[in-house]
């Protein structure tokens, strides 16, 4: 996340599927979380039915505290980020992109928010 107002678009997809947000050390560091809502080996570890990476390489200290996801979906721009080692599903592309995208998806379909 480039700065705290893109958090927006997440808060936006999360509240579309019934989901939490989350995220890395870098993140919290920066304030744009709350702490507790750290992931890895400093922080929680988390098994959800399904688990969305924003723009996360995938370093261990981070994979650590979600490998037990029952689904990893990762984003990330980068081809070669670890994250794909562990994710189930992958797109190689710019979340700034894809989250308004999948936004407009979730709610063209017509789904229904579902608890993960
Ligand atoms: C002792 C110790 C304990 C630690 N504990 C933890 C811990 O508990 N949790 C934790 O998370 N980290 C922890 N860390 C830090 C960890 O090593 C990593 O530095 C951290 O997980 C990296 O976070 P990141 O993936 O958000 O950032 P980065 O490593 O900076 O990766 C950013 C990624 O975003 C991608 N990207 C950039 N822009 C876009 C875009 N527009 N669209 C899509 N993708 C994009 C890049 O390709 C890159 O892969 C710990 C480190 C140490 C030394």
């Amino acid at each position: 996340m480039k700065s705290k107002k893109d958090m927006e678009m997440v808060r936006e997809l999360a509240d579309l599927l019934g989901a939490q947000i989350a995220g890395t050390r870098p993140l919290i560091e920066t304030g744009f979380i709350n702490a507790k809502k750290q992931i890895g080996l400093s922080g929680r570890t988390v098994k959800p039915k399904l688990i969305i990476t924003l723009g996360i390489s995938g370093a261990v200290q981070f994979t650590a505290g979600m490998n037990g996801s029952e689904r990893i979906f990762a984003i990330n721009t980068d081809p070669n980020a670890s994250i794909f080692d562990v994710a189930h599903y992958g797109i190689v592309g710019d979340i700034y992109e894809i989250i308004p995208q999948l936004i407009e998806d979730i709610k063209g379909s017509g789904a229904q928010a579902c608890i993960i």
